[in-house]
């Protein structure tokens, strides 16, 4: 059967490491987080949804014990802790010449950077509409429905692909395969890049952001911008529907009452994922010579408040 590693099992890693081990797979969390992974191996993953609560045996491991070789390795780190990630399992004997490495991480360029790590032809990008909490150490907050789409980083298909597939859906994650995953990432990326940091500077709600009079005034030439780095690494985005997909978080009943994760990972005094949002699209921007004043002034920003942790 499959070995299935979820390196970094925080909220997400927890939430989809849980529902794949509930399918009956041999899932191991990873993480570096000791109290968590106690806990996890003491208690059990402990979930509390919209409608119950209950428990999850799963197997918890720090990732300085790590052994195992893993066929398909899920990353759920934060993005800046990503490489790291890679780095120790690749040199604990975790990965194997067929083993499969798929990001479903928020942000862009992850593929640029695994890749330096391990093959490309071994990398896979999902980009994934769940959320998750967690409300403590092996305490986890699951709500919602999502899906995930996902794509060999090469753009080939492999056997693997459709293994991963099935697993995914066997454990009711909606999972799809894309024929072009970046135009997901990116448009993700796109609505991240304009909530997180500007939610995060204001300390608004998405619903306070989008209630300003002025806001679409603000976001549209992010995405303008966003839209021109896009068209030069041949991703076609659209700024009308990219400005839609933002104004549709605004309301209450959607993601409105939230304050994004930059929000939440400023506020608990941790670095946030700015790099891969905004600071990555001003990067590829300088690169193919397209100013990128907004973005990079967002990411300047960030840091900025970052300074102060
Ligand atoms: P997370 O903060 O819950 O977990 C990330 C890492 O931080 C994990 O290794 C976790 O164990 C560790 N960590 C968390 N709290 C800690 C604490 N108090 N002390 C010590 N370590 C702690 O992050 P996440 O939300 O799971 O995000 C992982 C990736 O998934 C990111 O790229 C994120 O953007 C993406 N993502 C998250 C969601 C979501 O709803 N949470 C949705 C889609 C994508």
């Amino acid at each position: 059967m499959y070995k299935i590693g979820i390196a970094g099992a925080g909220a997400m890693g927890g939430r989809i490491g849980v529902s794949i081990k509930e399918a009956g797979y041999d899932v191991t969390l990873i993480d570096h987080w000791e109290a968590h992974v106690n806990r996890i191996n003491t208690y059990g993953m402990d979930i509390k949804t919209e409608t119950e609560n209950y428990t999850v045996d799963i197997p918890a491991i720090l990732a300085q014990d790590v052994t195992t070789e893993f066929d398909l390795i899920i990353i759920l780190t934060k993005a800046m802790h990503s490489e790291a990630m890679l780095k120790h399992l690749l040199a604990a004997g975790c990965i194997h010449e067929d083993t499969a490495i798929m990001s479903m991480m928020n942000g862009l360029g992850h593929e640029e950077r695994l890749s330096q790590i391990v093959p490309l032809s071994q990398i896979y990008l999902a980009v994934t509409m769940w959320t998750a909490g967690l409300r403590g150490p092996g305490q986890l907050l699951l709500e919602g429905e999502g899906t995930i789409h996902l794509q060999r980083a090469d753009g080939e298909m492999d056997s693997h692909t459709n293994s991963i597939l099935q697993i995914l859906n066997k454990a009711g994650l909606n999972a799809q395969i894309s024929d072009n995953v970046f135009e997901a990432i990116w448009s993700k990326a796109t609505l991240n890049s304009v909530v997180n940091p500007l939610c995060t500077i204001l300390n608004k709600t998405i619903h306070e952001f989008g209630s300003y009079p002025h806001s679409a005034e603000m976001v549209k030439p992010i995405i303008d911008e966003i839209v021109a780095v896009a068209q030069a690494k041949s991703i076609e985005l659209n700024s009308h529907d990219l400005l839609q997909k933002v104004e549709a978080a605004y309301p209450k009943e959607t993601q409105g009452l939230h304050y994004p994760s930059m929000h939440q990972d400023y506020a608990n005094g941790r670095l946030t994922e700015v790099d891969y949002l905004n600071g990555q699209i001003a990067a590829y921007g300088q690169a193919a010579n397209i100013p990128t004043p907004r973005n990079t002034m967002l990411t300047q920003m960030i840091h900025q408040l970052e300074t102060k942790l």
